[in-house]
């Protein structure tokens, strides 16, 4: 750049040294590669710890690498339990940087230990995202995508927008409608061709789910479908639960306050613009979400005014490999992907060569 000084100036970006990367179980092989390949890519050497439950696909990955020409002592694969495992690994000196995806909690946590030795950290954590439905929207198209943007991947998504905002006069007819179209999703086997939703990963996650039902209705919501626990043929010993749809929520009550990652919708009416800003700010997460209208004028407002790291517009889409994805507030530190990507796993040098 140019400099005040006689001499030329340079910055160059180098790799961070060893990186920890730890990923959740929820999307254990995506995740994964959003860390592992630019990780490697700026030069890096990493050490992966996939979540307890899902360490095959990402062991798997880590062989098809070194087959494909990988140093073998670039990665390392170390499953095992966060609390002694990625414990270890974000507390060792030489570990130069964490690049963490999972809950707000261990995030927490981890960005405490990590500064200790000052190891730099990026954090993807949770979220409660909002979907917020304009009544001269695509009405049907809304319903469709917004039943699988909190329903994908049986609500355990971090993007999953469970707060549903529906503008009064289409709100009735939204209800209705999201109600049917869920009650037709169907619950199955992984891998029958025709299931749309699979099991959750453990009985605990399924509980949760199920105790938020219960918080939910004795918060004053009304439980409008699903809820309940399907026998599934071929899917014995699966933790199976039918997606629920929750209308007449409030944004104050737990349901809509905390996330629940399970199949769980909480509708919620609104009758201003200013109001649908409102509520979609009044949480402490800030991960993804989705305006839904015909005005141009508004969306632009609006995808403004929501305090999120990603937001689309007639659309459910939170991810593009190419496009920068994180988190505001207590939704994480840092963007992933893209070229936004670089600024995790390099460090910046700047060197200053003199004239004289
Ligand atoms: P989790 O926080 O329980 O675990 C995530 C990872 O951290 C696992 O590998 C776990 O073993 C490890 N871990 C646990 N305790 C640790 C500790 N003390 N020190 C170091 N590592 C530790 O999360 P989860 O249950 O696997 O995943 C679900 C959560 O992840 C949800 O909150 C979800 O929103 C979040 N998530 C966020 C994103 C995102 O990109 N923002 C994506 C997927 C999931």
């Amino acid at each position: 750049m140019p400099i005040q000084d006689p001499g030329l100036d340079v910055t160059l970006r180098e790799p961070v040294g060893v990186c920890a990367l730890i990923t959740p179980w929820n999307f254990p092989l995506v995740i994964s590669t959003w860390k592992i390949a630019p990780a490697l890519a700026c030069g890096n050497t990493i050490v992966v710890k996939p979540a307890s439950y899902t360490p095959l696909s990402v062991l798997r990955l880590a062989e098809i690498l070194i087959e494909a020409g990988l140093p073998p002592e670039a990665i390392s694969v170390l499953p095992g339990p966060g609390s002694a495992v990625g414990n270890a690994l974000v507390t060792d000196p030489r570990v130069n940087k964490v690049g963490f995806t999972g809950s707000t909690e261990v995030g927490s946590k981890i960005m405490a230990l990590a500064a200790r030795n000052i190891t730099r950290v990026s954090l993807e954590l949770g979220g409660k995202s909002a979907n917020v439905v304009f009544a001269d929207a695509d009405i049907d198209t809304a319903v469709e995508r917004s039943v699988w943007s909190v329903f994908g991947n049986t609500g355990q998504d971090c993007c999953a927008r469970s707060r549903v905002f529906v503008e009064r006069p289409a709100y009735d007819d939204f209800v209705a409608a999201m109600a049917k179209r869920t009650d037709e999703l169907r619950v199955g086997p992984p891998l029958d061709e025709g299931t749309e939703l699979g099991p959750m990963i453990s009985a605990g996650q399924r509980e949760t789910s199920l105790e938020y039902l219960e918080i939910g209705q004795k918060e004053g919501a009304r439980l409008v479908t699903g809820g309940e626990i399907p026998q599934v043929a071929g899917g014995e010993g699966g933790f199976y639960l039918r997606p629920a749809v929750l209308a007449d929520v409030r944004n104050d009550t737990r349901v809509a306050q905390e996330e629940i990652f399970g199949p769980v919708a909480c509708l919620i009416s609104f009758d201003t613009e200013e109001e649908a800003i409102r509520l979609a700010n009044e949480t402490e997460y800030g991960l993804s979400g989705s305006i839904w209208t015909r005005d141009l004028g508004r969306a632009i407002r609006v995808a403004k005014a929501i305090r999120t790291g990603v937001i689309s517009v007639n659309s459910s889409h939170s991810v593009h490999t190419e496009a920068p994805f994180g988190g505001y507030k207590r939704s994480g530190i840092g963007r992933e992907m893209g070229m936004h990507a670089v600024n995790l796993y390099t460090e910046v040098k700047n060197v200053y060569f003199s004239e004289s």
